[in-house]
Order: structure tokens, then sequence, then C-alpha cells
């Protein structure tokens, strides 16, 4: 064990170094925790920036084997928010301090969507003297599209990898055009080339991953220098096909605690990239993204969907619903949040601080 504490002293970590650590347990493990807590304490402080996540539309084009909003899953009811649904939701996060929000959907690219997306964010900033810091999800792009969406004032992105094993990754997903690892890599090239904070992320705890493959994700999040990440657990969604090998998952709570172990390395890695804790760690653990916050996380999507689609943007069991009213919410987060030791920076953009010093 003390050996592991050694590693946590060393200027910069081996694959093999992660590896030992992402096996850390008991007070090793808190020793991980703990040099996470201070290395977020003294680069990007004890702050967690919100951004409004609306799910615009669970309509997409793919086919993912883990996502329970995959093309070919019948028993999902596909819903697309009105324009008017949409800017509702910004105004709310503009009027409740958020400062940022997130617009998120399933992947289409017809011109149609293109823009759609294009429209909506000259509404929103239209409804909210561009006061609002706007991250879209909406997968992969032509480089064009991104540079179009960049130029009406979308300047963050999110794209996952998923993994970054090139053979885990077509284990995932169908080996077809529309779901190509070059491409997804080419177009986070795009996004950064276009001025995006760009942000990427894994799930943790996929069928046949393994603490090698994760090393190799943290080490190839440094390689590409990502301002931003978003990386949770994988969890299991009963009409995909990857429910199948079920068999072979790690307990939840492994999973879970593998994740923060995750986020803990990754911050002591890239000391000022923004954070998120997701929001699949709260569906293992209802104060999962506090937990995550307090050891090295600095970003929470609250969810601003409006309630009656929630259920429908389901990537997987046991996805929080929350039925508090959106006041309620708020005090229950703002409570967890102080005895995480941390405390919600309300009206701030929370611009990656590490995009912040390339500009
Ligand atoms: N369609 C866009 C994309 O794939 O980039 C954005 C929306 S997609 C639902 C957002 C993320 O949800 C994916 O990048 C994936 O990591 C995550 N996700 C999907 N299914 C999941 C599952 N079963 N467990 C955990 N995360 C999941
Ligand atoms: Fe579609 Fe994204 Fe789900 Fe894949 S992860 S099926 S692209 S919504």
């Amino acid at each position: 064990m003390s050996t592991l504490k050694n590693l946590l002293d060393k200027s910069s970590l081996s694959r093999e170094d992660i590896i030992l650590l992402l096996q850390a347990e008991g007070e090793a493990m808190q020793d991980l925790f703990r040099k996470a807590t201070e290395v977020k304490r003294f680069y990007v402080q004890d702050k967690v920036y919100f951004r409004g996540l609306i799910e615009f539309s669970n309509i997409c084009s793919k086919n993912c084997y883990y996502c329970g909003i995959r093309s070919a899953n019948r028993k999902t009811e596909r819903y697309n928010l009105s324009d008017d649904e949409i800017v509702d939701a910004a105004i709310f996060a503009y009027e409740n301090g958020y400062g940022s929000i997130v617009l998120q959907s399933g992947e289409l690219s017809n011109k149609r969507f293109v823009n759609r997306i294009s429209n909506l964010l000259s509404k929103i900033h239209g409804a909210t003297n561009q006061k609002l810091r706007i991250t879209l999800s909406c997968g992969e792009q032509e480089k064009d599209t991104y540079q179009k969406w960049f130029d009406l004032g979308a300047i963050r992105y999110l794209l996952r990898i998923e993994t970054s094993n090139r053979d885990l990754f077509y284990k995932l997903h169908p080996n077809n055009r529309l779901h190509d690892f070059d491409n997804r890599l080419k177009c986070l090239e795009y996004l950064k080339d276009v001025g995006y904070q760009v942000g990427t992320g894994v799930m943790i705890g996929l069928p046949y991953q393994t603490y090698d493959d994760l090393a190799g994700d943290l080490l190839w999040m440094k390689s590409i220098d990502v301002d931003m990440v978003g990386m949770g657990p994988y969890i299991e969604h009963h009409d995909t096909p990857l429910y199948d090998l079920r068999h072979l998952l790690l307990p939840i709570g492994k999973r879970f605690e593998l994740s923060l172990k995750m986020i803990a390395l990754l911050r002591i890695l890239m000391k000022d990239i923004n954070i998120a804790a997701a929001t699949a760690l709260q569906a293992i653990d209802k104060t999962g993204r506090e937990k995550a916050v307090e050891i090295g996380a600095n970003v929470i999507m609250p969810n601003i969907t409006p309630y009656s689609y929630r259920d429908q943007y389901k990537l997987y069991e046991n996805k929080p619903m929350t039925t508090d009213s959106p006041d309620d919410f708020l005090a229950r987060l703002e409570e967890r949040i102080k005895l995480a030791k941390n405390e919600i920076a309300y009206n701030e953009w929370g611009d990656s601080k590490h995009w912040e010093e390339k500009q």
C-alpha cells in the first residue's frame, strides 16, 4: 500500500502507475482521493459550475449497442421539444444564475437538423442577452457545420470517444460508416481547429474493458489536450444488445468506485480542465455527483428538460427522474454541494481554465 502512496508523489504518472492506482482499495484509494482534492483546490478551487442540461430530442440515426435511445429500439417513444420549450428552458437557466446550458440530443446530420440548431442558437442568445454559454452535444457532424454553429455562438462541444481502444469501440458499435472510430477522432480534431472548448469522455466498467484500457483513456485525453471531460459508469439498459453481456460486468458499486478513481486520476493528470460529475453516477448513488465533486469534478449538469419528456431520454436503467419542483431541487443540491465542501458559482460561465490559458 505504501508503494501506491509513493506513486502519488511522482511528478508524472506512467501507464503502469495509473493501472496500479485504478486498483487502489481502502486507505490507498482514500489517499488518491485526498491528493485529487488538493489538486482541485489549488488549480480550480472548491467551486462547482452549473450547466443546465436540455435533452431536446431522443431521435437518433445511430445504433450504439449500449444506448437505450438507439434507433433500433422500437420501444422508445420518440420526442422532439419545440423551439419554444427549448428557449423557455434556456431562460429558466439564465434567470436562475446557471451561466451555461448544454443542448443534447440523439444524432442526426440532415440539413433540417443542422439548420434547426443554427436557428435555436440565435433564438437562445436573443432571449438571454448573449449571457449564457452554450455547449452542444449533438454528435458527429461536418466541419462546416461545427464552424457554422460556433459562429452562431456555441462555444463548447461535448463528443465522447466512449473508449479510446479501437477494438473495444467496435465491440460497442456496429462496424459501419455511421459508427466509425476514425471519424469520431477526426470530429474531435475539427472541433479543436474551429476553436471550441472541446470535451470528450468515456464510459467506465464496459464489458471487455480492462484497467489498461482505462489507463489508456486517461493518457489519450491528455495527449489530445482536451479542455473538458465528462465520463461516468456504463449502466446497462435491458432493450440494448449489450445487455446480453451483463454477466461480464463489474458489480455496480465497483463501477461507481472505479469511476471516482478515474475522475481523481484525471484531475491529477490534467489539473486545470473542467471535469463534469456525470449523471450516471447519480443513477447508482443518490449523492454520487457530489462525491465526484469532492474528489475532483467541478461541473454539474442539472437536468432542466421539461419533466414530461424526461422519462423518454432513457439511456440506461435507473436514470434519475426527479419530481422535485425546481426550487426544492436547487435547495437540496445546494445543501449537498455544501456538504461536499464546495460552493456553487452562480452567474459564472466557468470556462475551462485550461482553454483560457491557451487563448
Ligand atoms: N448522441 C450524442 C452522442 O452520442 O455523442 C449525444 C447524446 S448521447 C446519449 C450522450 C452520451 O450518453 C454518450 O456519449 C454515452 O457515453 C452516454 N451513454 C449512452 N448510453 C449509456 C449507458 N448505457 N450508460 C452510460 N452512459 C451512456
Ligand atoms: Fe444515438 Fe448518442 Fe445513443 Fe449513440 S449514444 S445511440 S449516437 S444518442
